[in-house]
Parts: structure tokens; C-alpha cells; sequence
């Protein structure tokens, strides 16, 4: 999979907490970074825009729909650190990243979550014929979530989907089969941070497509988990509302004070400077 630029080039982007340079496909996004992490400045709008000029290019790229949790983590795991900076876009997935970047100084112009992304993109794809693979999830889930794209995006051409449980040796069969259907938008549903490092570690493998790690959005789609009400949403209030549905989240959930903690210090520490 050769490398693309949905966005910005990261090493366009100025180190430390500044915004880096326009992109290169056309997108207005420049990327700041939080707690030496990288994030993309874009509307929804945008993000799909700029999926859609890279499948339009067949460019190879990675979209990270990247919360909090996950740019905690990244602080400690190298690999989750170096495929954020790789991504080709970061997209700012929870209330949490938007918050931070405040506290930094900026300002996002919106959450973009990973299930909105894979819709309004599936939208565009329906519209256009691009063929889109999926990978993850139970494989009851993956079915129902297909019955679903087909009513909420008709005419969507699925060039394929398997679901995410899957060994090493198997997982070589479903890279083959990805390549033979040739989609231009792969959406990869094993929760994170495995799909991120799912399809860094098999970017050279895959077809030229934009590939999405979209976490439990199938089981959203599907029907199984049900998202927080809208005003909960806009509230930045959605981690609660999956907090209060699912107790056992609270562990990784408590990576989100943390992340809010660290980026204050940093704040407080770079203000005393
Ligand atoms: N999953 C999978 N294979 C695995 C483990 C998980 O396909 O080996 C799927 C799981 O069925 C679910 C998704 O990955 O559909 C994870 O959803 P979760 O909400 O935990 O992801 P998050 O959005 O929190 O990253």
C-alpha cells in the first residue's frame, strides 16, 4: 500500500503545540498537536471531503478517529505514538480531545466520531459506486450491520466484509481476499487500538484504499449498542451516557481525567516557563 496524504503531511506539521501546514489534497486542515500528539483541524464536512478526494486519487491512506483513551495510551505504547503520527488524518473523536485542545489554546470545529465518519462516507460511496470492505465485529453483528447499510445507504456496493474474529494464520486469507475485491474504503471495526495497528502493520498488503478503524460502530449500526441521545452528544456527554450502560468500561474510561490532567500540567508548567 503506497503511502498517501489525505491531509496535511505531518512533517509539514510545526513540533510542540502548533498547527502545522494546509493539505495537500486540498483540505484546509492543519494539525496541532496535544501532548505532542497529532490532530487534525476539520469539520465532518471535511473529513469526508478529504476520504473522498484520496479514494477519488486511489491513494493509499489511514484515518484515526482518535479520543482521549487513545491519546493516553499513545503516551505509553510507541506503536499506537508512531501510526498517529503516520495517519494520514486524526480525526478528534471524543468531547475529551475537543477539551484539550481548548485547554491548548484551539479550537476544534467539531467532534468527528468514528460511526458518523463511516456513515456520511458510506453515503458518498453509496451515491458514487465506491466499493467499501468491512471487517470486524461478531459475525451476527456484521450481518445485521449490512442489512442496515443497505436501508440506510441503498445502493452501497459491498465488495466484501469478514468479521473480527480471526487468528494470525487466517488473518493472511482475509488481507488476500481484501486485495481481490479491491475496495477503496475499508472500515475496521476489532475495537482500538487493534485496528489502528491491524492496518498499519498491513498497509504495504492492502489494496490503495483510505482504511477507517470505526471501533464499535458496526455494533451501532447493527442495533446491539445504542448511542447516547443527541443532546447527550452535543453535550460532550456521550462517555457517560456508554459509562453508565456499560460499567465495566470505567477502567479504561479513567484514561480520560488523566489525559485532561496531564494536558493541564503541561499547560501550567509551560505558562510558569
Ligand atoms: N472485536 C472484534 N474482534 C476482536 C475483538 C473485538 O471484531 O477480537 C469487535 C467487537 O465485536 C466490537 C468491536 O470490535 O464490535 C469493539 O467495539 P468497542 O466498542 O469495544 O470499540 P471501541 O470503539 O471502544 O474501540
Amino acid at each position: 500500500m503506497s503511502r498517501g496524504t489525505i491531509s496535511n503531511n505531518p512533517k509539514a506539521a510545526v513540533a510542540g503545540d502548533a498547527s502545522g501546514g494546509p493539505g495537500r489534497l486540498g483540505t484546509d486542515s492543519v494539525r496541532i498537536r496535544i501532548l505532542n500528539r497529532p490532530v487534525n483541524v476539520l469539520s465532518m464536512d471535511q473529513a469526508v471531503a478529504a476520504v473522498r478526494r484520496a479514494w477519488e486519487a486511489e491513494e493509499a491512506c489511514q484515518v484515526v478517529t482518535a479520543n482521549a483513551e487513545m491519546l493516553y495510551a499513545s503516551l505509553q505504547d510507541r506503536e499506537l505514538a508512531r501510526i498517529l503520527e503516520d495517519a494520514e488524518l486524526v480525526t478528534a473523536d471524543g468531547a475529551g480531545v475537543l477539551l484539550a485542545a481548548r485547554m491548548c489554546g484551539f479550537s476544534l470545529p467539531e467532534r468527528v466520531a468514528g460511526f458518523d465518519l463511516m456513515l456520511a462516507c458510506l453515503q458518498e460511496a453509496a451515491r458514487e459506486g465506491v466499493p467499501v470492505f468491512f471487517l470486524g465485529s461478531s459475525p451476527e453483528v456484521l450481518q445485521q450491520a449490512l442489512l442496515r447499510m443497505h436501508e440506510c445507504c441503498p445502493g452501497l456496493n459491498i465488495a466484501g466484509s469478514h468479521h473480527g474474529y480471526f487468528n494470525d494464520v487466517e488473518g493472511e486469507a482475509i488481507v488476500a481476499q481484501i486485495r481481490a475485491r479491491r475496495p477503496r474504503l475499508l472500515f475496521v471495526a476489532l475495537g482500538a487500538p487493534r485496528q489502528e495497528k491491524w492496518i498499519y502493520r498491513h498497509k504495504d498488503k492492502l489494496p490503495p484504499c483510505v482504511a477507517i478503524g470505526v471501533g464499535g460502530s458496526l455494533d451501532v449500526l447493527a442495533g446491539k449498542v445504542r448511542r447516547a441521545p443527541r443532546w447527550m452528544q452535543r453535550a460532550g456527554l456521550e462517555w457517560f451516557y456508554r459509562l453508565l450502560r456499560e460499567p465495566s468500561r470505567l477502567h479504561r474510561m479513567s484514561a480520560i481525567p488523566l489525559f485532561l490532567l496531564k494536558v493541564a500540567g503541561r499547560r501550567l508548567f509551560k505558562n510558569k516557563e
